[in-house]
């Protein structure tokens, strides 16, 4: 049996996996909060997730293992929106728009992340499907003394819980002075954190002991995990942003609530996504959703294989260039499979990888390599190595890449500049209109001029390349729109 090892945020080290039952490896990965598309770094962990959850699948069985990641479809984020559309006309109330903002949204996700190639989990728990199992842990804490209700709230005492902080690694003392937390009276310890609150009327609310109200976010996934998974289960996963304080409240409600479960054996999180080297932000321009993407024409393989490239333990950032070097790996390796498409058609199972790619994922999901495995497999494919086409197609299918679809995929679009920023746009316009004149130089034979064309664009840092198309560019990272002045 395949050895698997995972890096453990909670001992910091990269441990042997052992399955609590290997009939039932049982995985929880915080879901998305369901008021708007997906963004780029949303499909980070749903990739990562994805390829951990097949690697269990492939090596435990298929049916031996439960996978459940949730929507949070109560939330402050939801109610705003909703508020929002109604300020902007929307006739129904609030409650309606905000039941059809988060159906609607949960469709997109489905959408968004099966373009991205991505399973779907055994189980999408909708939080307000189970709020009277989040009632019923609130209460056991109340009953144990690590919660109090307080002015229509019950809040987590998080001074009775000593491992508060563990899994970060923080000490209460020093998140007081370097969180900005809420200060309320109806708080004993500013760090106490909500588990229910009151609701207005107008808003979704449910009855409970302490008043019409709704939950808090964190109770949601210990409540849900609970249900599902059971008050012990083997591995809990998602972004490090949600590390503190999401998943630190998680630990301390589901282990005080449940002293005898562990809660998560194994927890994994997975690094943020930059754009072009700079943090996405709506601002900057740079911000984009997978449909984005998509609607530019870029195949949800080629994303997916971005995300790939990157381990998911580091920083990952998402240029236009990595987009360039997957495309171009897919239509090689595509080419290569079709070179024997036959032979390649006749052996194919779907479910038999080959084991040194599956050895490399095995340690600590380490796509990048992985990816270095399918080169060499398409290295010896393209010398005329059947054997290695139909381990390509399978290792291929194995990450999600349905070798077949791989032979319709258009990549006819055009990368270029689509994840350049807005602020950028005005250089854009430019560097296009300096590149026409070029054209026009050649074609009058003016070449002293085109000449000096090309030099100003590269002294400004930006790429030119001549292909069949046309001049394709991207920005270099000492781009200088200063220096772009005055060429024309
Ligand atoms: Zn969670």
């Amino acid at each position: 049996m395949t050895d698997i090892k995972l890096y453990n945020t909670k001992t910091r080290t990269k441990e042997d996996f052992v399955p609590i039952d290997s009939a039932n490896v049982r995985m929880y990965v915080c879901g998305p909060t369901v008021y708007d598309r997906a963004h780029i770094g949303n499909a980070r962990p749903v990739v990562v997730f994805d390829t951990l959850f097949r690697l269990l699948r492939h090596v435990y069985g298929e049916d031996h293992v439960t996978y459940v990641r949730n929507f949070t479809d109560v939330d402050d984020k939801i109610n705003a929106r909703a508020a929002e559309m109604k300020a902007n006309g929307d006739a129904r109330d609030l409650k309606a728009i905000i039941r059809g903002l988060t159906d609607q949204t949960i469709d997109w996700y489905h959408e968004d992340m099966e373009a991205l190639g991505t399973l779907r989990p055994t189980h999408e728990p909708r939080a307000t499907e189970y709020i009277g199992q989040m009632v019923a842990m609130i209460e056991v804490l109340i009953e144990k003394g690590h919660a109090y209700a307080s002015e229509g709230h019950v809040l987590f005492d998080v001074n009775s819980y000593d491992a508060y902080g563990a899994l970060s690694g923080r000490k209460l003392e020093d998140m007081r002075a370097g969180e900005r937390v809420e200060v309320a009276d109806y708080k004993r310890d500013p760090m106490d954190f909500v588990l229910w609150k009151p609701s207005s009327d107008d808003l979704p609310g449910w009855d409970s002991p302490w008043g019409r109200g709704r939950p808090g976010w964190h109770i949601e996934c210990s409540a849900m995990s609970l249900d599902l998974l059971g008050a012990t289960f083997d591995i809990h996963g998602g972004g490090l942003d949600l590390q503190f304080p999401h998943h630190e409240n998680e630990i301390a409600q589901s282990c005080c609530a449940n002293p005898d479960g562990g809660f998560a054996n194994v927890w994994m999180h997975n690094e943020m996504i930059q754009v072009e080297g700079k943090k996405m932000s709506k601002s900057l321009g740079n911000f984009f959703t997978v449909k984005d993407l998509l609607d530019k024409g870029i195949p949800g393989e080629v994303i997916r294989f971005v995300i790939f490239s990157t381990h998911y333990r580091s920083p990952m950032d998402f240029t236009e260039k990595k987009m360039k070097e997957a495309e171009k790996s897919l239509l090689g390796w595509k080419k290569s499979i079709d070179n024997f498409r036959d032979e390649v058609s006749n052996r194919f199972v779907g479910s038999n990888p080959p084991t040194e790619f599956i050895n490399v994922l095995a340690s600590d999901l380490n796509t990048s390599q992985g990816i270095t495995e399918l080169h060499k497999l398409g290295k010896q494919a393209k010398n005329g190595d059947v054997d290695a086409a139909v381990k390509l197609a399978e290792a291929l299918n194995f990450l999600g890449f349905d070798y077949t679809h791989i032979w319709d995929v258009s990549f006819g679009y055009s990368l270029n500049k689509i994840l350049l920023p807005n602020d950028n746009e005005q250089a854009s316009e430019l560097i296009d209109k300096i590149l026409q004149a070029r054209v026009l130089a050649r074609k009058v034979n003016d070449f002293l001029r085109a000449d000096a064309l090309r030099d100003g664009l590269a002294a400004a840092g930006v790429v030119v390349k001549d292909t069949a198309h046309g001049a394709e560019w991207e920005l270099d990272t000492d781009f200088d729109v200063a220096k772009l002045e005055g060429l024309l």
